[in-house]
Formats: structure tokens, sequence, C-alpha cells
């Protein structure tokens, strides 16, 4: 099945208002592909700046996090709802920093999910298995065991049209060392069957599966051409516009091929 395409950049805590502003600006003044969808995480602080400047444009808005609760004393965190006030269409979760840095269990990120879904925004869920997990032989048991959280009560129609799943080995995340092309489709292809079993061949066949973890303007064309590579969750690299591009660019390049060359 063809799925379109997405390309998401993680900005972590980098940016004031005016440097998320020039990064956007610098983005916005290239034309993006619409063959892919392209979505900005920015700092929770520039939101409201790079919304504004996206407008209508095709670049989507999204936040690295989304609390459970709608609204009241959850001092620091930010909701659903006012995610959507900012213009919000997307919130990441689950993602390995606030797993590991911040203790975020399977239950919060579950939490953080339906909340996303409930609320109308699309989540995107991270999953992954660190160095070690991968040196014992457990990356599957790990990722199943995450999926399998977070998705315990997830409705297949929501699945299908509001969540992507990002896996990114936690290995790869900032290092430089990106999981290889063939290591990236073996996880995404279990996820997919994985997700067959879950929901529904065709719900499986609609959810994008995006690969995160050093991905750069040099290594994005091989990822993206394999069969369950859906796209990319960019940390690093998409601070940076002319790669941020580029990744964009290779992406849909891999993806037309693939379409030109496969029956369905
Ligand atoms: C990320 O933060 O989700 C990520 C994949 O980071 P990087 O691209 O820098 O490895």
């Amino acid at each position: 099945m063809k799925r379109r395409p997405i390309v998401a950049g993680n900005w972590k805590m980098n940016g004031t208002q005016e440097q998320a502003a020039a990064i956007t600006r610098e983005l916005l003044a290239h034309a993006v592909n619409p063959r892919v969808e392209v979505v900005l995480c920015p700092p929770f602080t520039a939101l409201a700046a790079v919304g504004k400047l996206l407008g209508k444009s095709q670049i989507l808005l999204g936040a690295q996090n989304v609390h459970w609760e709608s609204k009241g004393a959850f001092t620091g965190e930010i909701s659903a709802p006012i995610l959507k006030d900012l213009g919000c269409r997307y919130a990441i979760v689950g993602h390995s920093e606030r797993r590991q840095l911040f203790g975020e269990t399977d239950a919060m990120v579950a939490k953080r999910l339906r909340a996303a879904l409930a609320n109308g925004l699309s989540g995107i869920l991270c999953v992954g298995e660190t160095l070690e997990q991968r040196k014992q032989g457990k990356t599957w048991a790990v990722v199943e065991a995450q999926l399998k959280a977070a998705l315990d009560r997830v409705e297949p129609a929501a699945a299908q049209t509001q969540m992507v799943i990002a896996y990114e080995p936690v290995w790869a995340i900032g290092t430089g060392q990106n999981a290889t092309a063939a290591q990236a489709q073996e996880v995404h292809e279990k996820i997919r069957n994985w997700l067959v079993q879950r929901f529904s061949r065709g719900a499986a066949d609609g959810i994008r599966i995006q690969y995160g973890g050093s991905v750069k303007a040099d290594n994005a064309a091989e990822l993206m051409a394999q069969p369950d590579v859906d796209g990319a969750l960019v940390g690093g690299a998409s601070l940076e516009p002319k790669s941020f591009i580029a990744i964009v660019e290779s992406t849909f390049q891999a993806k037309e091929a693939g379409c030109s060359t496969a029956s369905s």
C-alpha cells in the first residue's frame, strides 16, 4: 500500500523564538515537496512563533510532548487542548530522552498517546531499544512491550488515521551511528506485522512507521528506500535547514522510486 511519507523535525531543547523563526523562514523559502508530510516540533516556547510563520503552508506544527490531563494543577505541563490552540497537529510521545532522563513509564506514554488522540492530535509514538538490550538479543521484546503498553486501549480507526510510530533505537539517537537500512527494515517489518495482529491488515498497511536515529542527508536515501520505512524522525539534522530539506527530498525520491517499481 502506498503511504504518504512523513518527515518530522524534533528540535529538542534548542532555539529561542528568533532562532526558531529563522529556521522556519529558511524552510519556507524552499518549496517543500507536497508528497511528503513535513512536521516541525520546536520547543514549547517557540510553538506560537513557528506556528504563526507556518500559517497555512504545507508544513505542520507538532509538540515534543503532551500531558494526559486537559487542564488543572499540573505545574510545568502542557495539555492537548493548549497545543491545539497553538495550531499543533502532532505531538511526540515516549521519546527515549523522556523515558530515560525523565522517568517516563510505558503507562505514562500510553496516557499521553490516548490524550493526544482523544483531542484530535496525531501522536508520534517513539519506541526503541538500548544498545545493551540489542546486544542481549532483546530488541524485539523491548519494542513489542512498548507497543503493547502504548496501544493497549487505542481504537483501530484512531491508530490508522492519527498515529505514526517512530522506531528509534536509543543507541542511534544523537550518536552519529544510525541503524543500517537492513536493521531498520527488520524492526519496521516486525512492527507492521505486530500491527496486523493488533488491529487489522488494512489498518497496519495505513500506519506510517518512521525511522529515527542519526538520520542525515547522506544516509536518508538508503534508509527511506526500505519498504516499511515511511519517513524519518530527525533530531540534530532538523536544526540545519539545508540538511532537513535534503532529507525530505531524499525521502520523496526513495518513495517515488519504490512506488514506480512496486506492484501495488
Ligand atoms: C531524535 O531526537 O528523535 C533523533 C532521532 O535525534 P538525532 O536525529 O539527532 O539522532
